[in-house]
């Protein structure tokens, strides 16, 4: 089925129902009222001339305005661009250009950042053009600019003009045009999150990632009666997918607590909204637990959630289980490239196996593990994962040589993880290819020592990469940031270590720090913190 007819069917059965929660904007709607606005907006994008297929960009952080474009565009048949919002000039030039955005959605004026500037320093023709009507040289594909909230420049049209009531032609034309929509259409272009480098675009279809949403909530059980509290960004798969589609296919309520992630509002959302569900990742998770207001917070109407997108401490889990009531929570792995989850902790799995791996492979996938040589590796073995199924993103848009690099011919998608499968199915993702470290002959997997540290009491969190070194080509390095008030040594750490892991896993360099450089959806780049390492280390 296509995202538009799904979407009002869901909308017709849960019609006066919840649909979505904007805290920070003060914004409640049935999906009655959903649908309203997302049908005049889409309206409204088939009047400026925009056609099944073209690409229209989203740049912005979690609003409403998000969330009634990726529906409008969907209805529309048109693929929405999520377009990060740390992106600064040149990285927005570049993703505009690479898929050739006929029309860019902009965010309303933030605190700290200025997008209508970088924008304007893009397409300074901007400031005289006819709205719709625009011909800049740097980003010759961008013809339509709108924007969000009140601030007006000259060629742009504003966001909630667009949601004027349609007239019933236009309607008509709408549902008409929906009806000609495939589910195999691209629908979705979702960069990467850029932990390992620069971010790459994935080419998702309705097929994708409707299914993709509706699994990943089914596993968790949502329904009607659940109120998800959504802090991760919307331009993520964790976001629209996992949160939105999820919430739409299970008649669920949207509860976005903020722009972008702040442990009290989501806080204050859980409590006061009463959520039922959180998704995170572990340092969100982290932050929120971590808070010195937590205890302030009623949050015993929590009862599950998920926890993804990079390594979950299982010492983390187990306090998100303890402390914010969240006895169901279960643990997801994906990849932007795989719509984007492929395993999935469920509901019923033993306690302990919830949250100590990802659980096991998602319904109508398939997994295999393998060596450098592409064989299957004996159960238990650690290999790249592998996937394969309806999930599997189109490919890298306009990109080719990488798809091919990705995906192979019999349609694998190669993730660059390492992961084990146990006798019974459940997966444990080992790392990343890119940060093993390799000392003296050893392969190491740093997120077994950062599992180990996590367990001392004055850590909060941990990250260990391999640094060059002479000897032994590679050393271990780990950033440690300590529990407020506390203080540790160097010999601290390593006293901790010593006979309770091998010698050769016992970090050489030791740092302590208060953050850790991060993505936007949170995640922690450990390229950079190898490249600090390498500068310090000359
Ligand atoms: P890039 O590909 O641009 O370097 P990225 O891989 O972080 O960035 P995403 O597609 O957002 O971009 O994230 C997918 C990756 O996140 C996975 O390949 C995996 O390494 C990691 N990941 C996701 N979920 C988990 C999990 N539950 N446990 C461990 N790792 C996870
Ligand atoms: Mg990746």
């Amino acid at each position: 089925e296509t995202i538009g007819r799904y979407f009002d069917a869901a909308c017709a059965r849960y019609a006066a129902h919840d649909a979505l929660v904007v805290r920070h904007q003060n914004v409640r709607l049935s999906y009655t009222e959903l649908k309203l606005k997302v049908d005049a907006l889409a309206c409204s994008l088939i009047r400026l001339g925009l056609k099944p297929g073209e690409r229209i960009g989203i740049w912005s952080q979690n609003n409403l305005e998000w969330t009634l474009t990726q529906f409008a565009t969907a209805k529309a048949g048109l693929v929405l661009v999520n377009i990060n919002p740390a992106y600064r000039r040149a990285e927005l030039e570049y993703a505009l250009n690479k898929v050739g955005c006929r029309a860019l959605i902009l965010s309303p004026a933030f605190k700290s950042s200025d997008y209508l500037e970088m924008l304007t320093d893009l397409a300074p023709e901007l400031a005289t053009c006819t709205p719709g009507a625009l011909r800049s040289e740097r980003l010759p594909a961008l013809e339509t600019v709108i924007r969000m909230g009140e601030v007006q420049s000259h060629g742009m049209l504003n966001f909630d003009t667009l949601l004027s009531a349609p007239s019933l032609p236009e309607l008509q034309a709408l549902e008409a045009l929906g009806e000609t929509l495939q589910f195999d259409d691209p629908i979705n272009i979702q960069f990467t999150s850029g932990t390992t480098g620069n971010p790459k675009g994935a080419t998702l279809s309705h097929h994708n990632i409707l299914n993709n949403g509706f699994f990943v909530a089914e596993a968790i059980g949502l329904s009607e009666a659940d109120r998800l509290c959504i802090p991760v960004p919307l331009y993520h798969c964790f976001g629209m997918v996992m949160g939105n589609l999820g919430c739409l296919t299970h008649g669920a309520t949207m509860v976005y607590p903020s722009e972008a992630f702040e442990p009290l509002a989501a806080l204050e959302t859980l409590a006061e909204e009463h959520c039922t569900a959180m998704y995170g990742v572990p340092t969100m998770f982290i932050a929120v637990l971590d808070h010195p207001r937590f205890g302030e917070f009623d949050v015993s109407t929590l009862r599950t959630g998920i926890m993804a997108g990079s390594p979950c401490p299982t010492e983390v889990m187990k306090r998100v289980v303890d402390k914010m009531n969240m006895g169901e929570v279960t643990i997801a792995y994906g990849m932007t490239e795989t719509s984007p989850v492929s395993f999935q902790s469920g509901r019923d799995d033993p306690l302990d196996r919830r949250v100590s791996t990802v659980g096991r492979v998602q319904p109508h996938c398939e997994v295999k593990i393998v060596d450098t040589d592409g064989r299957i590796v004996p159960r238990g073995t650690p290999g790249e994962l592998c996937t394969r199924g309806y999930s599997v993103m189109l490919g890298y848009w306009g990109d080719e040589a990488k798809t091919r690099e990705a995906i192979d011919a019999a349609g694998w998608m190669h993730t660059g993880d390492i992961a084990t499968i146990d006798d019974e199915g459940y997966c444990n993702i080992v790392g990343r290819i890119k940060d093993m470290v390799i000392r003296g002959g050893e392969n190491i997997y740093p997120r077994e020592i950062e599992e180990f540290l996590y367990r001392h009491p004055k850590i909060v969190d941990v990250q260990v990469v391999g640094v060059p070194d002479q000897k032994y080509g590679e050393a271990l390095c780990a950033w440690i940031i300590l529990r407020e008030g506390e203080s540790m040594t160097e010999d601290e750490v390593r006293r901790f270590c010593q006979g309770q892991i091998a010698h050769y896993k016992i970090p050489a360099y030791i740092r302590f720090t208060d953050s850790f450089p991060m993505t936007v959806t949170g995640k922690i780049q450990k390229f950079q913190i190898r490249e600090r390492m390498k500068q310090e280390l000359g």
